[in-house]
């Protein structure tokens, strides 16, 4: 390439990183994901009408999906990616499955994104799905922002949940809005950035904008507009928040140690869009991602990707598999040819999709922070780093999640034993379950390893439709697994134990089961030299 194509490519791939912005929201189920996210694309003009999502949901439901499972259970098990754009900016919504037996796949979306939100129901402050998820950013240093949702409904305290954040999460909070009145009294949220004032009315089933009436603080209308209770109320609040709260710090936000609050109700639009205004603010772009040749910057020149996570049979009529790549560097071009880390084989990438719920559309072109999905011949394994020019590159894998729930799969029927074979081998490629097996070589039968009891039987089902074979489960009875960082020497000093059952990961790793934490606890104080670790070390 000439340098001066190349300055141009850096210019191109600069404003665009400028003007991406991407993130996932991590909730517990009927906090609002849905909704708040039809809002989004209702303000970012991706949809004219809300209830679009839902409808598309429902027809998925009616049409039969990827996955017969999906219409049983009523519920979406699969993520996809939905992009709108909003004052110049290209956002990106890195959906996560938002049912109760979540999987994997969240995890691993949260690999993926760059900021996450967190969706709160005001009435029920912290849930666990959510203290899970948040554990996850975290340990990614993620920047978090947190929405308060439902305030339209009776709630708690906006400045206990406020408290709840700082000392459950040890988050120090920003409120950027503070809302005014909640319950049936709602009428809207206060900004503090800009020191305004703005009204909401609410439109029917909010499925458009709502009118905003923006006005200050000390403007005379709004003693009478609002009672004199509320009127009284927020500025007595709003004092006493400018007191104890800390100042914005966009640098402890983007490190993660701080989140700005925003109250408001998805269902009737209140605070949605001056929550999407902010978040685009203090947002982080596309960043830098750690490689083996060291941390590599958005704008480098050559394209790179990793992928995030596989899906089998999205669309029943082709049984065809997406592989969902996170772009990180360089520029994107539909039928580009790119070099696969692992096996160091070349891949031409055609037919790239961009993904909107689950309509797939051709893409010409992506940059860093934007998500592909392309076909993928059984090329690519979950973590596979993709790249173009010389020099190899590898992107961190993403860890495995510690698996909460364990079973023995098994197969009754020995003529069926290669297709078991088989399905198990690609389920686990695919990263629908984690494998193990016990380290008593007698016991040959694979171990499902899920962090959701969704998992064990989306494998089932598979197994049976997609491989022909009829499965039994035999659930183990343990709930923690740890890996032994240093080795089988190091457990087989410690000699015989007891409450624990020895397996090993598919790269013959060590990892223990145990019944509870409190037996992982005991057997730490009893052989202080085991290193035990909760997610598995990473290979590259
Ligand atoms: P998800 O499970 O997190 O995706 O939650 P949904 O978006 O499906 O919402 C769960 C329920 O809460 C639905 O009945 C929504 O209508 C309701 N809901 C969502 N947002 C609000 C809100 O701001 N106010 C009220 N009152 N209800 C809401």
């Amino acid at each position: 390439m000439s340098t001066e194509l190349q300055t141009q490519l850096q210019t191109e791939l600069e404003i665009a990183v400028e003007h991406r912005r991407n993130f996932a929201i991590i909730s517990h189920p009927d906090a609002g994901k849905t909704t708040l996210t039809e809002k989004l694309l209702l303000y970012g003009g991706a949809i004219h009408e809300a209830g679009a999502v839902k409808a598309r949901r429902d027809q998925r439901k009616a049409t039969s999906d990827w996955m017969e499972m999906e219409k049983q259970r009523g519920i979406s098990i699969t993520s996809t990616v939905l992009q709108f754009g909003y004052q110049g900016f290209q956002v990106n919504l890195l959906d996560t499955p938002g049912h109760q037996d979540f999987s994997e796949d969240t995890y691993r979306t949260l690999a993926a994104a760059d900021n996450a939100v967190m969706l709160i129901d005001a009435a029920k402050g912290l849930e666990p799905q959510t203290r899970k998820l948040f554990e996850v950013c975290k340990l990614r240093e993620l920047p978090i922002f947190t929405f308060v949702n439902k305030l339209d409904r009776p709630g708690r305290e906006p400045l206990e949940l406020l408290d709840e954040i700082e000392q459950e999460l040890g988050l120090q909070t920003y409120a950027v809005n503070w809302p005014i009145g909640t319950g049936d009294r709602f009428k809207g949220v206060f900004d503090r950035h800009q020191q305004k004032v703005h009204l909401f009315e609410r439109t029917a089933h909010g499925s458009r904008e709502a009118t905003d009436t923006v006005m200050d603080l000390h403007d005379p209308r709004l003693k009478q507009i609002l009672d004199k209770e509320l009127f009284d109320q927020l500025h007595s609040d709003l004092e006493l928040l400018d007191g104890v709260a800390s100042e914005l710090d966009l640098e402890a936000i983007h490190a993660g140690y701080m989140t700005p609050v925003f109250f408001g109700s998805a269902m009737t639009n209140f605070g949605v869009e001056l929550f999407l205004h902010y978040f685009l603010e203090y947002a982080l772009k596309p960043g830098n991602r750690n490689s083996n040749v060291g941390s590599i910057d958005p704008s480098y020149p050559e394209f790179s990707g990793f992928v995030f996570k596989l899906q089998a049979n999205m669309d029943p009529k082709h049984r065809d598999r997406v592989a969902f790549i996170r772009v990180c560097t360089g520029k994107f071009e539909k039928d580009m040819t790119v070099s696969h880390a692992r096996t160091g084989k070349t891949v031409r990438l055609s037919r790239p999709q961009k993904l909107f719920a689950q309509d797939r559309e051709s893409i010409e072109e992506a940059y860093p922070g934007d998500v592909i999905g392309l076909n993928n011949p059984g090329v690519f394994a979950i973590g596979d780093t993709i790249y173009t020019g010389m020099k190899k590159l590898e992107y961190e894998g993403i860890p495995c999640f510690s698996p909460e729930l364990f079973a023995f799969l098994r197969n009754p029927n020995p003529s069926k034993f290669k297709q078991f074979q088989k399905g198990v081998k690609e389920l686990q490629e695919e990263g629908a379950v984690q494998i193990m097996y016990s380290a008593d070589e007698a016991k040959r039968d694979p171990i499902l390893a899920a962090v959701g009891q969704l998992q064990f039987e989306v494998v089932m089902f598979r197994m049976k439709n997609e491989y022909g074979v009829e499965t039994t489960l035999e659930p183990l009875g343990y709930s923690v697994a740890r890996w032994v960082l240093n080795g089988w020497d190091a457990l087989d000093k410690v000699g015989r134990l007891f409450n624990t059952l020895v397996i090993k990961d598919l790269w013959n790793r060590p990892v223990l089961l145990f019944k509870n934490e409190w037996n992982v606890n005991q057997l730490l104080e009893d052989h202080p030299s085991l290193k035990l670790s909760s997610i598995a070390p990473i290979t590259i």
